[in-house]
């Protein structure tokens, strides 16, 4: 933390984003519209944060997209679902805000900004009881950051790369800008009068994670490299309140040796996981983020099975995973002693895993498990199997947020001029571990909070 130097700022804005992701172009795209000046500063020389690396996943409720298709949702409906996935937690407030705001901000994506967002019809995945995930056709998150950058451009909103913020200015007790980096010359003082923090959580920084979240320390860390922690570190520093610091999302199925996603689909529509004994261990259907502890307890070699109809039907609408497919990351076998053979199984465990999974897919016996969705039912062959690795994507803890997405103090009351949102604040996914993320909550929180958080600013940076 520093004051403004005695010459003033190199630069004033009523609104200054810190991070170049999808809730910094969300808040400062949000901002622009409601008449503020803005600018960004972009710690990596490129746009390379986690929106950049996610499926693009946003999950909104009573969308014109749904109602379009006839799908019956409501805030209401998405608050119980996200309320019945997290379990109890320290952010309880937003999960009703954000379910509200939801539906606004996909449409504003698609209406002001002009992306090509549409519901995702074919999976629902974790934790949602409609369809209400939405993303653009190739559900790549590069793409969509593609579309929010070119919206930012349109603008003339600056976004400067390779400027990473190093200190929050602070005069008063008020957050009034930030100092900056600039490779090659000296850093610079940005003054605004409000400050959005979207420069997402700690996922990339060892030391935070083993403070706040050491059950997933261990595990790869498959998110972007800028996620230091700085809003944690800043924050705490300025007495803010932290939230829900235990809780991630993780996933259970990172190709090996490919280093791609494995998506869920292919367990929704009816694969299984087995360890290197060949046997099943816990309900797959916990969800991606859930069943990584026990694979992470499980440990050693582990393996999704499915079918050749599962690999085809999930490459048809999800071309990230077609590309695993391409590149021989899913191939198949003809009966499940060959996969044995050619993964290093137990041939006789393994092939009675698979006759015990199509015997309760088929619905003749009870899981010992205690899964109930089987997707296309038993798996038929040719059989297909990818070896996969658990994974940390991003945190789910960080600074406390009101509805308006202003920074709040330990002791009561907010932190004047700062705003936080996506990774940087605390999420709606439970307190601790990664059973209780439901499929887009990041990207709730950082479009939802970005939207939120865009529009307060401005008004508090118009206000001075
Ligand atoms: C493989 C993968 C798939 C995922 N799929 C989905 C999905 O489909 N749906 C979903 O909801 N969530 C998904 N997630 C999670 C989601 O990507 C994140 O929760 C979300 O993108 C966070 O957005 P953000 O804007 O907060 O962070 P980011 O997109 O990471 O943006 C933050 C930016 O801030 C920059 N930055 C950091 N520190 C500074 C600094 N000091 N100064 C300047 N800039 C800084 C970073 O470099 C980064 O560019 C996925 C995550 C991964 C890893």
């Amino acid at each position: 933390m520093t004051s403004l130097p005695d010459g003033g700022a190199d630069l004033d804005v009523d609104v200054l984003v810190i991070g170049a992701g999808g809730c910094g172009f969300v808040a400062a795209l949000a901002a622009h519209e409601a008449g503020a000046e803005v600018a960004v500063v972009e710690k990596l020389p490129r746009l390379a944060g986690n929106t950049m690396l996610s499926s693009g996943s946003i999950p909104a409720a009573g969308t014109r997209f749904q109602k379009a298709v006839g799908i019956d949702d409501s805030p209401e409906l998405f608050a119980a679902d996200l309320r019945r996935t997290a379990g109890p937690h320290e952010a309880e407030a937003l999960v009703d805000r954000l379910a509200a705001t939801s539906a606004s901000m996909v449409e504003w994506l698609a209406d002001h900004l002009g992306l090509p967002i549409e519901l995702i019809g074919a999976y629902k995945h974790v934790g949602h009881s409609v369809n209400r995930l939405h993303a653009v056709p190739s559900r790549r998150g590069a793409d969509l950051m593609q579309g929010l950058w070119q919206a930012a451009e349109d603008r003339g909103i600056p976004v400067a790369f390779a400027s990473p913020a190093t200190e929050l200015i602070v005069e008063d007790g008020r957050v009034r800008g930030a100092r900056v980096a600039t490779q090659g010359s000296e850093a610079s003082v940005i003054g605004a009068r409000a400050v959005i923090l979207a420069c997402n959580g700690f996922g990339h920084d060892r030391e935070l994670l083993l403070r706040h979240a050491p059950d997933i320390a261990g595990a790869e860390y498959f998110g972007a490299l800028g996620s230091d922690g700085e809003a944690v570190r800043w924050g705490e520093a300025l007495g803010a309140r932290l939230a829900n610091m235990g809780a991630y999302q993780a996933h259970s199925a990172i190709a090996q040796p490919h280093g791609e996603l494995v998506t869920w689909t292919v367990v929704e529509k009816g694969g299984i996981i087995v360890d290197e004994t060949g046997r099943r261990f816990a309900d797959e259907t916990l969800g991606y983020s859930a069943f990584a502890a026990p694979a992470l307890a499980r440990g050693g070699r582990i393996f999704a099975i499915y079918d050749s109809r599962i690999r085809e039907a999930t490459a048809a609408g999800q071309p990230d995973f077609g590309v695993l497919v391409a590149h021989g990351g899913a191939p198949d076998y003809v009966d499940a002693a060959s996969l044995a053979a050619a993964c290093n199984l137990p041939a006789d465990a393994l092939a009675g895993t698979v006759t015990e999974a199509g015997r309760v897919a088929a619905g003749e016996m009870a899981d010992p498990l205690g899964r109930r969705q089987w997707g296309m039912g038993p798996l038929q062959g040719p059989l297909v199997a990818t070896r996969i690795a658990p994974a940390l994507f991003h945190t789910q803890g960080g600074l406390q947020v009101d509805d308006e997405a202003r920074v709040m103090r330990r002791d009561g009351g907010f932190v004047p001029g700062l705003y936080a949102g996506g990774g940087a604040a605390a999420g709606v996914s439970g307190r601790a571990g990664g059973a209780g993320y439901a499929s887009g909550n990041g990207l709730l929180a950082a479009m939802g909070l970005g939207f939120i958080a865009g529009r307060a600013a401005a008004r508090d940076g118009l206000a001075g």
